[in-house]
C-alpha cells in the first residue's frame, strides 16, 4: 500500500468544507499534518493548511477530479496535534471553517511577500514562451515573479522541467524591517490653506508629539495624499520614515521594579490555587479593583516556569493594559512576549517564532494570543474576563477567548484561571452551578482603601450642563493639592449629533441608520460605523430651521474644562487621539509622569491602569448606553461604574469618585454606586431567568445581509420557515430588522434563537438545528453571518 497518497485541505475561506488532494511522489512523506500547502483552486493558486495525510482516498466514488497540491510551503508543521483540536472545535462550535481559524492562529499572513521568483536562464532568453509570463520585478529584466493564477502555474512548471528557468527564492523566511512614512509639524509659516489642508494641520497639533504616520492622517481625516504633498512642498510638515520597530515590547511600555511582599489574602490565595493537582481546573480570582489580582498572577505564574512550563496571560487590549505587561517585564525580562493587535506582521511572526522555538515561556496578549505556538503551556489565566472584547465578532471565527480557552485548557488537561473585579454573569452562574471555583480577595492591598462613590442626581444638583457644581469643586480641590483626576465620558467627538428642535430630524448618515458625530477639532460630522464623513449643515434639511448641536463628547467636555478651569492639564484619550502606534501607552506615561493632571477619556480608561496620585474620578454621564437594545447593557454599566471607580485612591490617598447620572434610580448606578455587588447580580440573574437570557440559555445570531432590503426580507422569513419546521425546543426570534438597520449601505435583518441550557446543556440541539437548515449554508443573493454566543446586538 502506498503511504500519505492523500491530504485534506482546509481554505481561509466561510463554508465548513475541507477538500481533498492528492500529494504527488517528489513531495512523498514530507507532507505533514498541520503544514501549509499551495494548491490550485478553482482558477487561483490557493494558500490551505493540511488538516490530514491519508493514504487511500476517503471519497472513492466521488466524480471530481483529484488534483495535485503544488507546493509544501513549510518545513515543519505550523500547529500542534492539541492546537488543531482546538482550531476543529472552534471551527465547529462558532460556525466558522478550520481554514479561517488557522489564518488567525498562525500570523504570517498579512504583509509578507510569499512570492517565489524564477530566474530566467542565459541561453533560453529568447524562449517565446517566456512572453506569456508577467516580467514584474523592477529592475530585473530577467527575474520575475509568478502571478498565482493555475496557467501561469502550469506554464512555469514545465518551463522549469525544461531548465528555461530556474527557481531562485522560494517563500523568502526572513521578514524585513519595514519603514512607516509619518508627518510631522515643521515651522509655522503664515501661508494661505485651503480646508484640507488647514484640518491636517489643526489634526497633528492635538497629537502629543505633533506627528503622524501618513496613512493614519488620510484615515482619520478621510483625505487624499496631495494635501500632505502640498503642505510638504510648502515645508509646513516634514515628511520623516521611521523603522517599524520590530521586538513590540519597546520602551514605551513602563516597568516598575517593586518590593513585593504577599499579604494574607493573597498568599491564601496562592498557596490554595498552587495545591490543586495536576489537572484541568477552572477558577476565578474575584478581587476587588486593587486587591493585588496581578501580583497573584506573577506568583502562579513563577511557580509553573519553576516546574519547566509555560504561561499564558489573557488581557482585553494590550494597548488599554500596558501596565499589566509592564510588570510582568520587569519579573520575567525577556523570557516575557506581548502580543497584539497593533503589532505589523513581521513582530507577529518574530514573536511566533520566540514562543515556538522555547525563547519565550510566558504571553501577555489579547484575544489571539490564544493560539501562541507554546512547547509546554501549563497555565492560563484570563484577566478582566467579564470584557466583551474577549469576543471576536467580526470576522469570522466568531470566537470568544475565554469561553475557548477553558475548553482549551480541559483539552491540556491544565488549569485556567479567570480573574476579575466585577465578573461576568456567565462566570458568576457557573460558579453558582460548581463548575468554576471562586477564590477571593476582598480587600485592596496595603494602606489603600476603597473609594467613597457618590452619585450627583443631574435633576437635582446644580450644573452646567456637563460639570455638576460637585464635580468642579472636587476637581478644583484636588488641582490645589498636586493630585491626578481621571473623567469618563463614554462618548467621542464633540457634540454627538446635529439636531433640529423644530421638527426633531437629526441628521444620520446616508448609508447607516446612525446618526453622525460632530468632531470640532476637523469641523466635520463622521459616521463611526463607516467612517464617512460630511460638512455640518447650517439649516435642517426637511423643514429648513437651523439645526442645533446636541448631546456631549469627549472633545467637547474638554474643551468646557479648559474654559471652566483654565491651566488645568487635559490629556485626552479615545479612538481619535490613539490611532498612532503606541499612543495609547504615550498618553498613559505621559499622565503617570504627571504631565498632566486629568486623563479624560472614553471607556479605553476604564480598565486596569493604576497610579497612585489619582484620587478622584469622574463619571460625566453615566447614562450613555443606558437602553440600549441588548440585555447585558445594565450588567455593562454596573462594570463599567465599578472599574472606573477602581482608578481612584490606589495608593495612600483616599480616593473619591462621583457619578453624575439623570438616571440616579438605575439598578446598575445606584448598586454600582453603594458596591453592592452580589445583590445586583442576584437581582440581574433573576430577570435573566425569567426572559430565558444567557447564562440560562444560549443565543445563536443570524444576520441576513444584502443591498436589497426586499431580499433580505424574503430570504429572513424563507430561513425562518426553514427553521420552525425543525425547531423543537428552540426559540426562534424574528426575523426583525437589525436596531442598526443599515451600515455602509447594505440593510440588516435579524433571527435569533435560544436554547435553554437546562434542556440543551451543550447547545448541540441547537446547532443540529442551525446545520440543518440548508438555507443557511448557501445563499446567493443575502450574506449570511451565524453568531454563536453573540454580545454584540446592534
Ligand atoms: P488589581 O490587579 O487587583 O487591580 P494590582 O495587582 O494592580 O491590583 O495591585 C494594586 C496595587 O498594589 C499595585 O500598585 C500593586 O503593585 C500593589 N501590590 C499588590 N500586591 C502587592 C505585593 N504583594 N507587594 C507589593 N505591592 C503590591
Ligand atoms: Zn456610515
Amino acid at each position: 500500500m502506498i503511504q500519505g497518497k492523500y491530504c485534506l485541505i482546509a481554505f481561509p475561506i466561510e463554508g465548513p468544507a475541507i477538500y481533498t488532494y492528492s500529494i504527488p511522489e517528489k513531495f512523498e512523506n514530507k507532507l505533514k499534518i498541520g503544514m501549509r500547502v499551495l494548491t490550485p483552486f478553482g482558477h487561483r493558486i490557493q494558500l490551505g493548511y493540511c488538516m490530514e495525510v491519508l493514504d487511500e482516498h476517503p471519497n472513492p466514488d466521488s466524480k471530481y477530479k483529484i488534483k495535485n497540491i503544488y507546493e509544501i510551503v513549510d518545513t515543519s508543521p505550523l500547529f500542534s496535534k492539541k492546537m488543531l483540536q482546538l482550531i476543529h472545535w472552534i471551527a465547529n462550535y462558532y460556525f466558522s471553517s478550520p481554514g479561517l481559524v488557522c489564518k488567525i492562529a498562525h500570523p504570517s499572513e498579512k504583509g509578507l511577500k510569499r512570492i517565489p521568483v524564477y530566474t530566467i536562464s542565459q541561453e533560453f532568453i529568447d524562449d517565446p514562451r517566456l512572453n506569456d509570463l508577467p516580467k514584474n520585478i523592477e529592475g530585473f529584466e530577467t527575474k520575475f515573479a509568478t502571478q498565482l493564477s493555475v496557467k501561469n502555474q502550469q506554464l512555469v512548471e514545465l518551463l522549469l522541467k525544461e531548465k528555461v528557468i530556474q527557481i531562485e527564492n522560494t517563500w523568502p523566511k526572513k521578514a524585513s524591517l519595514h519603514k512607516s512614512r509619518y508627518f510631522a509639524l515643521a515651522e509655522r509659516v503664515d501661508e494661505k490653506l485651503n480646508s484640507q489642508q488647514f484640518r491636517v494641520i489643526q489634526y497633528l497639533e492635538t497629537l502629543p508629539e505633533k506627528r503622524a504616520k501618513g496613512s493614519n492622517i488620510r484615515k482619520v481625516l478621510n483625505i487624499s495624499d496631495s494635501p500632505l504633498r502640498t503642505l510638504r512642498k510648502k515645508n509646513i510638515i516634514e515628511e520623516i520614515y521611521i523603522e517599524d520597530n520590530i521586538d513590540p515590547f519597546d520602551n514605551d511600555f513602563p516597568l516598575r521594579e517593586r518590593k513585593v511582599v504577599l499579604n494574607d489574602d493573597q498568599s491564601t490565595v496562592i498557596n490554595r490555587l498552587n495545591d490543586l493537582k495536576k489537572g484541568f481546573h477552572p477558577a476565578l480570582i474575584h478581587g476587588i479593583t486593587g486587591s493585588g489580582k496581578t501580583e497573584v498572577y506573577i506568583q502562579l505564574a513563577k511557580k509553573k516556569l519553576a516546574e519547566g512550563k509555560d504561561v499564558l496571560i489573557l488581557v482585553p487590549e494590550i494597548s488599554l493594559t500596558p501596565q499589566i505587561a509592564g510588570r510582568f517585564r520587569s519579573v520575567f525580562k525577556e523570557q516575557v512576549s506581548i502580543w497584539h493587535s497593533q503589532m505589523t506582521s513581521a513582530q507577529r511572526l518574530w514573536t511566533w517564532k520566540q514562543i515556538r522555538e522555547g525563547r519565550c515561556k510566558i504571553v501577555v496578549g489579547a484575544r489571539s494570543a490564544l493560539f501562541s505556538p507554546f512547547q509546554d503551556l501549563g497555565l492560563i489565566i484570563i484577566d478582566e474576563e467579564h470584557e466583551n472584547s474577549y469576543k471576536q465578532e467580526s470576522p469570522s471565527p466568531r470566537y470568544h477567548a475565554r469561553d475557548t480557552a477553558l475548553y482549551y485548557g480541559r483539552l491540556l488537561d491544565i488549569p485556567v484561571i479567570l480573574g476579575s473585579a466585577t465578573p461576568s454573569l456567565e462566570s458568576w452562574y457557573l460558579i453558582q452551578q460548581e463548575k468554576i471555583k471562586k477564590y477571593e480577595l476582598p480587600r485592596r492591598f496595603g494602606p489603600a482603601i476603597e473609594p467613597s462613590i457618590r452619585i450627583a442626581d443631574m435633576t437635582e444638583v446644580p450644573h452646567d450642563g456637563i460639570l455638576s457644581r460637585m464635580l468642579l469643586e472636587e476637581i478644583k480641590l484636588r488641582l490645589t493639592k498636586g493630585e491626578q483626576i481621571i473623567l469618563l465620558q463614554n462618548r467621542r467627538g464633540f457634540n454627538s449629533v446635529q439636531h433640529c428642535r423644530a421638527c426633531g430630524k437629526t441628521m444620520e448618515c446616508k448609508v447607516c441608520s446612525v446618526s453622525y458625530t460632530y468632531h470640532k477639532s476637523i469641523h466635520l460630522l463622521r459616521c463611526h460605523y463607516c467612517g464617512a464623513t460630511q460638512e455640518p449643515l447650517q439649516r435642517c434639511p426637511s423643514c429648513g430651521e437651523p439645526l442645533q448641536l446636541r448631546g456631549t463628547g469627549t472633545q467637547k467636555v474638554e474643551e468646557h474644562l479648559h474654559k471652566m478651569i483654565p491651566g488645568a492639564r487635559v490629556i485626552r484619550m479615545d479612538h481619535d487621539t490613539t490611532q498612532n502606534k503606541n499612543a495609547h501607552i504615550k498618553i498613559l506615561n505621559a499622565f503617570e509622569n504627571k504631565e498632566y493632571d486629568i486623563l479624560l477619556g472614553t471607556q479605553m480608561i476604564a480598565k486596569g491602569l493604576d497610579f497612585a496620585n489619582v484620587t478622584l474620578v469622574g463619571i460625566i454621564n453615566a447614562d450613555i448606553g443606558m437602553g440600549l437594545p441588548d440585555f447585558r447593557s445594565s450588567e455593562q454599566l454596573f462594570q463599567l461604574i465599578s472599574q472606573v471607580s477602581g482608578r481612584a485612591g490606589r495608593g495612600n490617598l483616599k480616593g473619591q469618585v462621583i457619578i453624575q447620572s439623570y438616571n440616579a434610580e438605575a439598578a446598575a448606578v445606584a448598586m454600582a454606586a453603594k458596591g453592592e455587588l452580589k445583590s445586583f447580580y442576584h437581582q440581574e440573574l433573576k430577570e435573566r431567568k425569567e426572559l430565558n437570557y444567557p447564562p440560562y440559555s444560549r443565543l445563536a445570531l443570524i444576520r441576513i445581509i444584502a443591498k436589497d432590503e426586499n431580499s433580505v426580507k424574503k430570504a429572513a422569513n424563507d430561513i425562518k420557515k426553514c427553521l420552525s419546521k425543525q425547531a423543537q425546543k428552540i426559540m426562534i426570534m424574528g426575523p426583525a430588522a437589525a436596531p442598526i438597520e443599515r451600515i455602509k449601505g447594505m440593510t440588516r435583518w435579524q433571527i435569533m434563537l435560544k436554547s435553554s441550557r437546562e434542556r440543551d446543556p451543550s447547545a448541540a440541539a441547537l446547532r443540529i438545528l442551525i446545520r440543518k437548515c440548508s438555507l443557511l449554508e448557501k445563499n446567493n443573493k443575502v450574506r449570511i453571518q451565524l453568531n454563536m454566543d453573540p454580545y454584540s446586538m446592534l
